[in-house]
């Protein structure tokens, strides 16, 4: 049988003390199999000395490794698109490079691909979440909503570490939206996921780049990208308000003319203008911020510019 290929897609953002361990653990976790292995890092604009520690990975004889050098930080998203685009292998990874994610646990999903044809790629989950309460709970709600919102199916705590076969890959590159969200464009693509449960890992060094304001423009990011639910926010409210002003209205006329009540009207007033007025800046923003995206797509911009693509291919001497 042929010799296979794995490709490993590691975004890097700020990762100096932890790029080499990575590199140590994957040595590890392959050297009894004989799968051809390709580690591609993405150094996104980091402010340390990751790019230092990479070229050095680059001279160590082993792996075939490539390092795609951005020229700022454009973000996970776009690394990963990066890092998919240079992979050559027939299977490949997304891993992060602080060792949450054990690079042995690759193995495991490899075997699913070698021995179940039917399926296309592999996910890991988080089944408990290792994150404090408010986080868990605002991940949980964010699940619930966007499933609820669109008309892909997401999965409750799956993560980007995913094995795909190479065909896979094409797919998810063949999608060249600027505005990103790999979990959507993962569940948009279709194909059979195998999902499989797994316990991250803490840090090995350095800390998190999502914090919590991070995370609620991630998550709105996601739902912008994959429902234009939001945008039926205005009509239904301007259904609703259009028919509570028509019975209210019903209501002081009957009063002014059967009753002859004098009709109180500031505080009445008042209040709704506020109400009214508030929603109707409240939808404007939803239109905004599509009205925003579809700028950035149509400018065309490109994912990510980079600086270098460093390759030690061919310098290899074994
Ligand atoms: N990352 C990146 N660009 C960024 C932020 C993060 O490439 O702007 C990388 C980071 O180096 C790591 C992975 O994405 O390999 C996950 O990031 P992090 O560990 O900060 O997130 P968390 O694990 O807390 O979700
Ligand atoms: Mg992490």
């Amino acid at each position: 049988m042929q010799k296979k290929k794995l490709s490993l897609v590691v975004p890097c953002y700020n990762e100096e003390k932890n790029v080499s361990l990575f590199y140590k653990e994957c040595e590890k976790a392959f050297k009894s199999t004989k799968i051809d292995v390709e580690l591609v890092f993405v150094n996104d604009g980091s402010k340390d000395n990751t790019i230092g520690e990479l070229k050095k990975l680059i001279k160590t004889k082993g792996y075939e490794v490539k390092v795609v050098n951005f020229s700022r930080n454009f973000g996970k998203e776009a690394a990963m698109y990066a890092g998919l685009q240079n992979t050559t292998g027939d299977y490949v990874a997304i891993i992060d490079a602080d060792l949450q994610q054990k690079p042995e646990l690759i193995l495991p999903m490899i075997d699913v691909l070698e021995n179940d044809e039917s399926y296309d790629c592999v996910c890991y989950y988080q089944e408990k979440r290792i994150e404090g309460k408010f986080i868990s709970f605002l991940k949980k709600s964010f699940y619930n909503v966007i499933e609820k919102m669109s008309e892909i199916q997401f999965v409750n705590g799956a993560s980007d570490f995913r094995l795909f076969r190479r065909y896979v890959v094409d797919s998810i590159l063949s999608l060249n939206e600027k505005n990103r969200f790999s979990k959507g464009i993962f569940s948009w693509i279709g194909f059979n996921t195998c999902y499989l449960p797994y316990v991250p890992e803490d840090r090995a060094n350095g800390v998190s780049s999502f914090n919590l304001k991070g995370l609620l423009k991630y998550a709105l990011g996601g739902i912008l990208s994959f429902s234009v639910a939001p945008l039926r926010v205005s009509t239904y409210s301007g259904l609703l308000f259009s028919f509570l002003s028509i019975v209210y209205l019903i209501v002081v006329l009957i009063q002014k003319i059967f009753f002859t009540i004098d009709v109180p009207g500031y505080a009445t007033l008042i209040a709704c203008i506020l109400l009214i007025g508030g929603l109707i800046l409240f939808c404007l923003g939803i239109i905004g911020e599509y009205i925003a995206r579809i700028y950035m797509e149509v400018k065309d911009r490109p994912i990510y510019i980079a600086k270098e693509v460093l390759s030690n291919k061919g310098e290899k001497d074994d």
